[in-house]
């Protein structure tokens, strides 16, 4: 058995093989290290088991490096850290657990090397290399996870249940796992965790999102939530998504299946954007769908209003699963918000007003909303497909021009809150908020340019309507402000 090790690398397990020996414990490299360079990927993490004390064979590493690097102890679970050069390793001292039925947090003692292996989430994460003086020793393999790995397949190395029970978030981890490595999850394994799914709630929201992300940030992040959703396991954090599922007939007219179609539009938009939020963004556009879901006569099926009640379920959804509450969630808001508005753009007698609204309303996520609204189109008919990209492309090319004339993408009003007050010689109220708005909608339907002058003229005018006064000096302000 062979991995390509760079110098670093080699050099690094040289010298813990050589202090392990020393010591007079056994150390090997395991874990998802051993798992992604036997795949011929590159790790930067490296899992050192020792036989032993782990956190002493840290301490005699680092000692033997030339720029001692710090030792991170986590001493309630044994385990310590370092980095060198680029490389994050960790140690832990080889351990059995076990688990009491309403926690994830073991009872550990030390162990053999098989007590701890046993003790590993899937086969393919349960391969190890000894360490020696000269590099990489005798391969062990307990539970045939070499061949898991060259099949593609994702098994636990014990029964299921028992894998499952002691840590649910190891059902979670299978999933992730099974999207990343683009694997299949063995057949007995899928089930172990259909029965185990419920266990999942006594796993804390911050680790469910941690693997959650690790899902949207696949390829193909709906091959994790088919399987978050055949397992049963989507209901306890993410009901909103799980609810999208079905389809209604009625009158011989039924609906497309909102799940699926999130689905395909969260693939389509991570083939265009790595951007994680925009990817929340894309599983959430719909999210209202089952909400406002109505059956009409004259209409057949509608989903009015659902771009505006699903921007409302999105921040508690980000609550619950503890994801940014600040920009993040604002953006993804937006996106639910805005997801509908240029498609209205598409049409033949979509007015300049319309394009200077929208930008208005997207300011600098005008991109990110037209790749949203470009993923959505998930219609068979490659003539339609091809139609509505054509459509949008047209609608990018307005955008530029408009934009180019009325620079409205990041407006800041051409007249302050504070001019307006000096005009007009009165104190913060609500006549100020209302001359601004008069200029900022007589600029966004285009009735003024987006200039001072004329928006100055506006302020004046607007003024009058509302019975105030200007300064005698009013028009030497101009010159001040400008
Ligand atoms: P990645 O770093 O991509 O998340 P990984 O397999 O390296 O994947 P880590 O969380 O870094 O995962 O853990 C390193 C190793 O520790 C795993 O390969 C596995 O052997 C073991 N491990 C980690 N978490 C668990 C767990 N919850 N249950 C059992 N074993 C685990
Ligand atoms: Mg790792």
């Amino acid at each position: 058995m062979n991995i390509k090790l760079s110098k670093k690398e080699k050099e690094l397990l040289q010298l813990v093989g050589r202090v392990s020996s020393e010591l007079g414990v056994s150390a090997y490299v395991v874990g998802g290290y051993v798992r992604d360079k036997l795949l011929g990927k590159t790790c930067k993490d490296i899992d050192i088991l020792c036989v032993g004390d782990g956190i002493q064979l840290a301490n005699e590493v680092s000692a033997r490096i030339e720029e001692r690097p710090k030792v991170t102890v986590f001493k309630r679970f044994g385990t310590a850290m370092l980095q060198t050069n680029g490389l994050e390793v960790e140690f832990v001292g080889a351990r059995k657990e076990s688990y009491s039925k309403d926690s994830r947090k073991p009872i550990v003692k030390p162990g053999t090397l098989q007590d701890d292996l046993n003790r590993r989430d899937f086969t393919v994460n349960a391969l190890a290399f000894k360490l020696r003086a000269d590099g990489l020793g005798e391969f062990v393999d307990k539970f045939g996870g070499m061949k898991d790995l060259e099949d593609g397949i994702i098994r636990t190395p014990v029964e299921p249940a028992a894998t499952f029970s002691d840590d649910p978030l190891r059902m979670l981890r299978a999933v992730r796992f099974a999207n990343q490595l683009n694997f299949e999850i063995s057949e007995k394994t899928l089930a172990g965790i259909v029965k185990s799914a419920s266990r999942i709630r006594i796993i804390s929201m911050e680790r469910v999102k941690e693997e959650m992300q690790k899902i949207m940030a696949c390829g193909k992040p709906s091959i994790g939530f088919k399987l978050l959703d055949s397992t049963g396991l989507l209901p306890y954090f993410l009901p909103e998504i799980s609810k999208l599922k079905g389809v209604d007939k009625r009158k011989g007219i039924s609906h497309k299946d909102n799940f699926y179609h999130t689905l395909e539009v969260l693939d389509r938009l991570s083939d265009k954007s790595s951007d994680i939020w925009l990817r929340w963004a894309a599983l959430l556009h719909d999210v209202a769908k089952p909400k406002t879901k109505r059956f009409e006569e004259a209409h057949g099926w509608t989903f009015h209003g659902h771009e505006m009640v699903g921007a409302k379920m999105v921040p508690p959804i980000f609550k619950r699963l503890k994801l940014p509450m600040g920009q993040p969630m604002r953006f993804v808001k937006k996106m639910v918000m805005l997801h509908l508005r240029p498609i209205a753009l598409t049409k033949e007698e979509a007015t300049d007003s319309a394009v200077r609204r929208l930008l208005f309303d997207a300011g600098e996520d005008i991109d990110s909303l037209l790749l949203l609204c470009e993923a959505d189109i998930t219609s068979k008919n490659p003539e339609k497909v091809k139609r509505f990209l054509t459509n949008y492309q047209k609608v990018r090319e307005r955008i530029v021009e408009v934009e180019e004339r009325d620079k409205i993408r990041n407006w800041q009003p051409p007249i302050s809150g504070e001019l307006i007050m000096k005009a007009f010689d009165i104190k913060p109220s609500r006549n100020v908020g209302i001359i601004k708005d008069a200029i900022r909608e007589a600029i966004l339907e285009g009735d003024i340019p987006n200039e001072f002058d004329a928006a100055f003229e506006l302020m004046l005018q607007k003024g009058s309507e509302i019975g105030l006064e200007p300064i005698k000096k009013v028009e030497a302000l101009k010159e001040q402000d400008q």
